[in-house]
């Protein structure tokens, strides 16, 4: 695996990781006026929430007793309307579980408690991004790690793991694409929602460990948190967690490996050859969803 190509993910149409990063960590949420939106909400920006020096005042939104990823801040007061409080709710299984039987959902990672969503092409496919989700996702997983591990983060490394934060769910949704498009030219592909949900995590894992600038353990420690998956399928991508087991397990499940491994034909290269020239030109949109 090698690191996504920067140029293409700038120019995502509807995509702006700077705004996103914005949003997410300081509620700034001036692009969507600038863009007309419907149903505005006022937006309250985070003010005060770093001290002179540039870190973090935990206090100002961590709970840091009892259960300490809960944020203490009234998020509906910000404007944030999800109905989640911790990153632990977005990793377990919802009531509102997607239908198994389908021969290919439409839409992916539908349920209310997840971070984006995938619907299929009907030209260009659509990746939405539950940002309301995103922020409360990331602040808990923040006030984890500052009440628990007793970590101080400065403005620049709360930017840094909101960009992580952002680009994992965009990674997790464009897999989906890459199935997505290729089930139109392969033959021996069968949709198999577990083994998606395990591919489609652990490709966002092996895409986000090359977007972090630090090599530090509070960037370890976030990932480790925001890819604590419980749910059937999203669980399972630990075996898929180094390369090696990633490509083969991406091969087989595309089917591409079936009549070409008995002539002796390397087939993990092919697999992840298409992979990477489908999400770095991607037919989709992005859709930003509060
Ligand atoms: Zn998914």
């Amino acid at each position: 695996m090698r690191a996504f190509n920067k140029k293409l993910k700038r120019s995502l149409p509807g995509f702006d990781l700077d705004e996103l990063i914005r949003f997410v960590v300081y509620n700034d949420h001036q692009f969507r006026y600038n863009r007309n939106f419907s149903n505005q909400q006022s937006r309250v920006i985070f003010e005060n929430w770093f001290d002179n020096k540039e870190k973090l005042i935990k206090e100002m939104i961590c709970a840091c007793n009892g259960r300490s990823s809960d944020t203490i801040i009234d998020w509906y007061k910000y404007g944030n309307s999800s109905k989640y409080r911790s990153y632990r709710d977005f990793m377990r299984s919802n009531s509102d579980v997607p239908n198994f039987e389908e021969n290919f959902p439409q839409i992916f990672d539908g349920t209310s408690n997840c971070l984006g969503t995938y619907r299929r092409m009907r030209s260009p496919g659509l990746i939405t991004l539950n940002l309301d989700n995103i922020q409360v996702f990331f602040w808990s997983i923040i006030c984890s790690l500052a009440c628990e591990k007793g970590y101080i983060f400065t403005r620049e490394k709360i930017e840094e793991l909101a960009k992580i934060c952002i680009l994992k769910t965009l990674y997790h949704e464009l897999f989906h694409h890459a199935i997505d498009a290729q089930r139109y030219f392969l033959n021996d592909y069968q949709y198999d929602y577990f083994l998606d949900e395990a591919l489609a995590v652990a490709c966002s894992r092996h895409l986000v460990g090359f977007e972090a600038q630090f090599n530090l353990p509070f960037v370890s420690d976030f990932l480790d948190l925001a890819y604590a998956y419980e749910q059937p399928g999203y669980k399972d991508w630990v075996k898929y967690k180094s390369d090696e087991q990633f490509l083969i397990g991406l091969t087989r499940y595309t089917g591409i490996d079936r009549n070409l491994t008995h002539l002796g034909q390397e087939t993990t290269p092919i697999a992840v050859g298409i992979l990477y020239s489908i999400i770095e030109n991607p037919n989709v949109q992005i859709e930003l969803n509060f």
